[in-house]
């Protein structure tokens, strides 16, 4: 039993039944149907701010390598590809620019969520020193130009393109890609990195049609309307402005706070609160960076911040921030337990206590900077792994400004639209703007998400090869597909607090498998049926998908509260976490027998 563990102080079951209590008022018959599309439902707020479409002629050439999607994954895909000497890659993105969700996501205040040094791609390789621990969006969309400049990515690029068809032709070895400009080229190899989140999402409310203000989704923030800039310059457009935000996700967490700023008044409607830790942002010194950075530095740095998240225990922790906290504090548990004790029912248990220990902190950060009613509402009541973690250091804070206000719902949400604004609690807010802070498309199928079906060896549709859930090669190929490589986190380090390290470490892969092809001059490549079922088994074997737990608040991380079907129990990764898959597919790449391919 794990009885004297610290944080024991806190009444566990009455904790519980509270966490309980708040999920079950939660939860919705329609689940995940209670959202629309954005792009189906509302075209005219779907369409790019950003950038003009500019008319071209169809593509019809062929190229060495095809991806689709011009965001982290697409980029260090195509620049691992570039030093290994392949020169014609085309990426082909549907935004107008490099980016994928730094493309679109330029609301006030984007940021990433976790440590530049980490984060953001390349950083060995290009010379970039981020200019802060969290870097915001705009340097982190300059970066992917950075990359894709220094890779010459732009010369073959189609931007504002979206793929309608993919199909292998067995007889020429080749991929035939159609988009929605006509283009119909061919590519020995295609690569996919079209994000786990990229469709967005508009709640599914009454009247939302009739509202006559403005209203726009933050993924497409209308800077011609608000005024300001994705840099920060104050949003004079909204000075005489009352604006609505829906939602209080890790978006919204970061949007509030600029809005505080410069808005008449602001209204967030809120249905659960985020936990919503410090962020201890500063600015990164070039001394400092000199200092501890390297050759092979940014490897390092990734490794050691997964060791921090694993079970290990390692020397050092160079990112020491919200995510590696939770690691030590786990940890520490563990250490105080003489080793005998060390049962993995102990360690979920001092998982538990460590999680208890940190909520409660987070609620108390709530109740001190908030106060009153509004610091109780803003309280989150449930494990902090089963809703994103947010860290901010001026969202709490901005719920102390006079002009905004905190529409708490208690878990019931906004009611309808009207055309002159939001009824929440049975209450018209009358609104000049309403912000739609409302996520992104998950758990729905990847052909659904990504916009096309793919044809491998046979005619073999993609969307029938996985009806039964995801199967493949470490996340990486699929049999039946080849030549093809899903640049994804799934079935192989599913590493959330990091994404782009999936993306890194796949390239590497991509970059090891195509140069030997081309070397040993084979024409395709594929996973034997034999290696993907036994890798999919393995996978099997391990805790389970880490998302989908319906004992946590409903969203997007639980299917709404409704858990995962059958398929989704393969959206998992490696039993030993990722840093288990890390440790394994380095050692694959090094030992150049890559077990587990065909060639031919
Ligand atoms: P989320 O899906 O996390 O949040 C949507 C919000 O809309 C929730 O607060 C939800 O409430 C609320 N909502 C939906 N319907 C209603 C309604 N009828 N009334 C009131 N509220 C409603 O989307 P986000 O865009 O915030 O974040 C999506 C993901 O994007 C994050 O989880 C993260 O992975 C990523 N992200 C990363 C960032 C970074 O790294 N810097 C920054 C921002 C996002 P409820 O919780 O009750 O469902």
């Amino acid at each position: 039993m794990a009885t004297a563990h610290k944080g024991s102080a806190i009444d566990k079951e009455a904790l519980r039944r509270k966490y309980a209590e708040e999920r079950d008022k939660r939860l919705r018959a329609d689940g995940a149907a209670q959202y629309k599309r954005l792009e189906s439902e509302f075209s005219d707020l779907a369409t790019d701010p950003y950038t003009p479409r500019t008319e071209r002629e169809p593509v019809t050439d062929h190229v060495t390598f095809a991806f689709i999607g011009g965001g982290f994954a697409g980029l260090v895909v195509g620049a691992r590809l570039k030093e290994a000497g392949i020169t014609d890659y085309r990426i082909i993105e549907k935004g107008g620019d490099f980016g994928g969700t730094w493309y679109w996501n330029r609301y006030p205040g984007a940021q990433c969520d976790t440590a530049s040094m980490i984060y953001m791609p390349l950083l060995e390789e290009t010379g970039h020193m981020p200019s802060e621990k969290y870097a915001h969006a705009p340097e982190i969309r300059d970066h992917c130009s950075r990359i894709g400049r220094q890779y010459d990515l732009y010369d073959n690029a189609l931007f504002h393109t979206q793929v309608t068809d993919l199909e292998w032709d067995e007889g020429r070895s080749v991929w035939i890609i159609r988009t929605d400009r006509g283009d119909a080229f061919t590519a020995k190899y295609v690569g996919m990195g079209t994000g786990p989140l990229h469709v967005a999402k508009l709640p599914g409310l009454e009247g939302i049609e009739t509202f006559e203000g403005k209203s726009f989704h933050t993924s497409r923030w209308d800077y011609a309307y608000t005024g300001g800039t994705p840099e920060g310059d104050p949003m004079t457009g909204l000075a005489d402005k009352r604006v609505a935000i829906i939602g209080t996700g890790a978006t919204a967490v970061q949007v509030v706070p600029n809005v505080s700023r410069d808005a008449k008044e602001l209204y967030v409607f809120q249905r659960t609160p985020s936990s919503v830790d410090e962020r201890n942002n500063r600015p990164l010194e070039r001394d400092w960076f000199d200092a501890v950075t390297g050759p092979g530095w940014q490897k390092k740095w990734q490794e050691n911040f997964v060791a921090n998240l694993g079970v290990g225990f390692p020397p050092e922790d160079l990112v020491d921030d919200g995510w590696t906290d939770l690691g030590k504090r786990i940890r520490a548990q563990v250490i105080d337990m003489p080793p005998e004790e060390r049962t993995p029912a102990n360690i979920m248990a001092a998982f538990e206590d460590a999680d208890n220990q940190k909520m409660s902190e987070i609620r108390a950060r709530a109740e001190e900077i908030v106060g009153g009613e509004a610091g109780e509402k803003l309280k989150a009541w449930y494990r902090q792994l089963c809703k994103r973690p947010c860290f901010h250091d001026e969202y709490l804070q901005a719920f102390t400004r006079e002009n905004t206000h905190l529409v708490d719902t208690d878990g019931q949400g906004v009611e309808r639209i009207t055309a002159k604004g939001v009824v929440a609690n049975g209450k018209e807010y009358e609104t000049d703007c309403i912000v739609y802070a409302s996520g992104f498309e998950v758990g729905t199928d990847f052909v659904e998400r990504s916009g096309y079906d793919v044809t491998g060896r046979g005619g073999q549709k993609l969307s029938d090869y996985w009806s039964g859930g995801m199967r493949s090669f470490h996340g990486l190929h699929v049999h039946g597909f080849p030549n093809m490589f899903f640049v994804q986190q799934n079935q192989a380090a599913a590493f959330i607090a990091n994404y782009p390290h999936n993306l890194v470490d796949h390239a590497d892969t991509v970059a090891c498998v195509v140069s030997h092809a081309e070397e040993q001059g084979h024409a395709a490549v594929e996973p034997s049926k034999e290696a993907e079922t036994k890798w999919v088994e393995f996978l099997l074997t391990g805790p389970g998908a880490r998302i989908g737990n319906t004992e946590c608040t409903p969203g997007y991380y639980n299917n709404e509260g409704q858990g995962y079907g059958e398929q989704e129990r393969f959206a998992l990764g490696h039993p030993a976490g990722a840093q288990g898959f890390f440790t394994h597919i380095d050692q694959w790449r090094k030992s150049g027998k890559f077990e587990g391919l065909e060639f031919r």
